[in-house]
């Protein structure tokens, strides 16, 4: 059993990924209205040990003394934004020393970026995965619901500077979320900043999860199509359907299995899949989302939130 770590979990992105979480839940500069992992609880920009450096550096001796083979990456993700604790830059180069060979990569959401320390801990990682779902103050306010000292503008700046610094791999992450930063207007402007940041890649996501915030949707293939024309950008990808994860070899009946058991029982929440199972709601999230896409289960809003069940019950 870990506190810290998570997976290996079958990743879209990053093949059989085992997961790290550098920050409790749920801290996070953004509160971002699709989010996976529910509300923000704690909306900070205070950088600090959030979890006890020396635990997490055990828990990851001993998962590697315990584990026969590698995961394809290692990954900080999890429950928050990662670069909030203060000790990042030496995780990444204990992980380095021990597994030199396993690329790390950070999903963050680039807020923190402007500051050269945290542009300079990162600079070990073989993976940055940036977000940016906002090319105006108006979007950007009204999906990543910010803290208040985030300023638009410094964090693009950062994620600027940061391209110039970092010779490892910057793959864009924008999340389009209809009716909220799909207009040909805010597309042009988002077009104007990936032209500014060149990332290697612009991943486009579109909500696959349910967020916190009733009311929203996917986009369909069509809109995404009109997306990716209007962005016009180089290095363009959409990321892969949650079916195709049934096809990846870390993809594990037993947890997928564990899973529907517990909401065949009673439709449950992510947090209370969570506390029965012992597995991460991100890696949760990953399961629901092919049971989802196969018609297994369901989701219905209830005052506690999104509640589970197996459908047709
Ligand atoms: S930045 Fe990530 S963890 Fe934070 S609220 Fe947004 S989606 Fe959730």
């Amino acid at each position: 059993m870990y506190n810290y770590l998570f997976g290996p979990v079958p990743s879209r992105r990053l093949g059989m990924s085992l997961g790290v979480d550098l920050v409790p839940k749920k801290v996070c500069s953004l509160d971002c209205v699709y989010c996976e992992v529910g509300k923000t609880t704690e909306l900070t920009t205070i950088r600090k040990e959030y979890i006890p450096f020396a635990e997490l550096i055990a828990e990851l001796d001993r998962y590697f003394a315990e584990s026969s083979q590698d995961p394809d990456h290692i990954t900080f993700s999890g429950y928050g934004e990662p670069t909030l604790n203060s000790r990042i830059g030496d995780i990444i180069a204990h992980i380095k020393q021990i597994k030199p060979h396993i690329p790390i990569a950070v999903l963050t959401n680039g807020t923190l970026l402007h500051d050269p320390e945290v542009r300079a801990e990162l600079l070990g990682a073989d993976v940055v995965l940036p977000s940016l779902d906002a090319a105006t103050d108006a979007a950007f306010h009204r999906i990543n619901r910010p803290h208040r000292d985030i300023n638009l503008s410094r964090y693009i700046d950062g994620l600027v500077a940061f391209r110039r610094e970092f010779k490892g791999k910057l793959w864009l992450e924008v999340f389009i979320l209809p009716g909220y930063n799909d207009s040909a207007e805010e597309l042009a402007e988002m077009k104007r900043i990936i032209g500014r940041i060149t990332p290697d890649a612009v991943q486009l996501n579109t909500l696959d999860r349910p967020g916190t915030v009733p009311g929203l949707r996917t986009l369909s293939a069509e809109e995404m199509q009109r997306v990716i024309s209007l962005l016009a950008t180089d290095a363009i990808e959409i990321i892969a359907p949650a079916q195709k994860r049934t096809h990846s070899s870390g993809y594990r009946s037993d947890k997928e299995n564990a899973i529907l058991e517990t909401i065949a029982r009673r439709p449950c929440t992510i947090a209370d899949l969570s506390t029965i199972t012992g597995l991460h709601a991100n890696e949760i999230n990953k399961y629901l989302s092919v049971l989802e896409n196969e018609g297994k289960v369901e989701t219905v809003r209830q005052e506690r939130g999104l509640f589970y069940q197996v459908k047709g019950r």
